[in-house]
């Protein structure tokens, strides 16, 4: 029986109550407080202020508690389950890294306290900072970026800089391969380059060839993933780097797939320029849900002068934030005010600490051998992209369900009701209906199994035929298949009270 069963009076099942907005649920004049009449006070706006009502729901507090709570019931998180989000490195926080991060002393702070009394949070990012550029043997790492997009900008803004400096300002092209991720190509538009896309072989990776074509002295430098979006290593990456500097143009490594090769790749022998670390995937912070993430971007000696303000040094008096050029310094400028996500930091060092340098390299060993199993388990009846082991993440593309009538949206849909959130679809664009799956270290093999073998039911049933069966899913959610091309293309961002409400004010 595949039907979502009779619908019950109220709409609600369950326990599962039906949500409405809070703007529907609320009467005007039905608040949670009870102030007292304000005193008669002469108007100092200038004639500007409010007459009418401000137009707010009125609930009581029970009831904004309860509204709260049931929309965070409906959110998925990878604290309820697995989260095989291909690209997304969704892993478990450790809860002791958010107990370090609300500490008083940590979490309370003011970024325009006195240096004298903030000792202990630059000591934190001075160590943090220490631990990212041993990890990566670069020479400098700017921890003020917020995200890993903003730490390509940070990247992009110093090569520029760099560029600049040498008077090699006219270099105005960016190479990305067809396998990056989004945020790549954008990233060097934003920095006023234009991108030059380069082919990915039949391995999947980078074709040598084609790179060593699209390079000339009109390239300012590339922008490549390793692992790549395919979660594949790739392999020539030191001929490409020398290719780039032998063309006088700057190496751009996108490192948020760091996961997969802490502490087993020195990022400085790749010959790399730049790269961002994105904290929310590898070192830990929540991420996906709107909190804060960080992009601290490492430097190579060649980049190094031109990082962006602001940074700490420690000398015999303490520590210090460099807020100003001092000496030798060429700083491109600044990323953000203050100086950066400071909560991320503290989990980043929290995790790097708790991990130990043999830990996180056990971690990104767990991370690989979880990503193998997976495309070990299900590429028999699945079809893998590309031949071959892989890295962080399986890719599979849309071949085995070529003539059953379903696509990759319909299987992820399927997915749903079964009790598993979807991998990423249709990224990397380089292959059909692609289906990335990351599983990370922190999934047991009983998780990995319960995941494959219904990926695989599913996997039988859409050969079977029940194209229907997919094509109605999901139908146990709260809400149906939605029309996702309308919602993006003609929006409703604005709720409108309804008619007799409105003439009713
Ligand atoms: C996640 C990701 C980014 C962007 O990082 P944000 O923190 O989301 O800005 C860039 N490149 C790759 C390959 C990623 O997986």
């Amino acid at each position: 029986m595949t039907d979502r069963g009779t619908p019950t009076l109220t709409g609600n099942r369950g326990l599962r109550i039906e949500e409405p907005l809070i703007f529907e649920q609320g009467h005007p004049g039905k608040t949670g407080v009870d102030l007292p009449e304000p005193p008669d006070m002469p108007d100092r706006l200038g004639g500007l202020a409010r007459t009418g009502p401000i137009g707010l729901p009125g609930l009581s507090e029970p009831e904004v508690v309860r509204h709260y709570t049931r929309l965070s019931q409906k959110n998925y998180a990878i604290d309820a389950g697995f989260y095989p989000l291909g690209s997304c490195t969704m892993k478990h926080n450790p809860r002791l890294n958010e107990r370090m991060a609300r500490l008083p002393g940590f979490a309370d702070l003011h970024p325009f306290q006195p240096e004298s009394t903030v000792q202990g949070a630059l000591a934190v990012m001075h160590r943090l900072s220490d631990w990212l550029l041993g990890l990566t043997g670069m020479q400098a790492v700017a921890l003020s970026p917020a995200a890993g997009a903003h730490g390509e900008l940070c990247g992009m803004q110093a090569i520029r800089a760099a560029l600049d400096a040498r008077g090699a300002g006219e270099r105005r092209i960016v190479l990305v391969p067809d396998s990056a991720h989004g945020t790549n190509p954008a990233t060097a538009a934003l920095c006023g380059f234009k991108v030059r896309g380069v082919p990915g072989d039949a391995r999947g990776r980078v074709d040598l060839d084609a790179f060593r074509e699209a390079l000339d002295d009109g390239v300012a430098g590339v922008m490549l993933t390793n692992p790549n979006t395919c979660g594949l290593f790739e392999n020539d990456i030191m001929d490409l780097a020398t290719a780039v500097h032998e063309a006088g143009a700057y190496f751009y490594l996108d490192g948020a797939n760091f996961n997969a090769i802490v502490g087993r790749v020195k990022i400085a022998d790749l010959g790399v320029d730049a790269m961002h670390i994105n904290l929310h995937k590898t070192f830990s912070t929540p991420h996906g849900g709107g909190g804060p993430g960080a992009g601290p971007t490492v430097l190579s000696a060649a980049l190094a002068p031109f990082a962006p303000l602001p940074h700490v040094v420690a000398d015999g008096a303490g520590y210090r934030l460099i807020e100003h050029v001092e000496g030798e310094m060429q700083p491109f400028g600044r990323m953000k005010g203050f100086h950066g996500q400071f909560g991320v930091f503290v989990r980043a060092l929290s995790y790097v600490m708790s991990m130990g340098a043999d830990g996180l390299r056990q971690a990104s060993g767990d991370a690989v051998l979880n990503a193998n199993y997976l495309l070990a388990r299900l590429g028999e009846t699945l079809t893998p992209s590309f031949a071959g082991p892989c890295m962080h993440e399986a890719l599979f593309d849309d071949r085995f369900l070529k003539g059953s009538g379903v696509s990759t949206l319909d299987f992820a849909k399927a997915m749903i009701d079964e009790g598993f959130h979807p991998m990423t679809m249709y990224f990397p664009l380089v292959v059909h209906g692609a289906m990335l799956m990351e599983p990370t270290e922190t999934e047991s093999r009983d998780s990995l199994d319960a995941f494959c073998d219904a990926v695989l039911a599913l996997a039988d049933r859409a050969r079977s035929g029940d194209a229907a069966f997919f094509t109605e899913a999901p139908r146990h959610t709260p809400r149906r298949r939605l029309d996702e091309t309308r919602a993006a293309r003609q929006p409703v961002l604005r709720w409108e009270p309804p008619e007799p409400a409105k003439a009713a004010e």
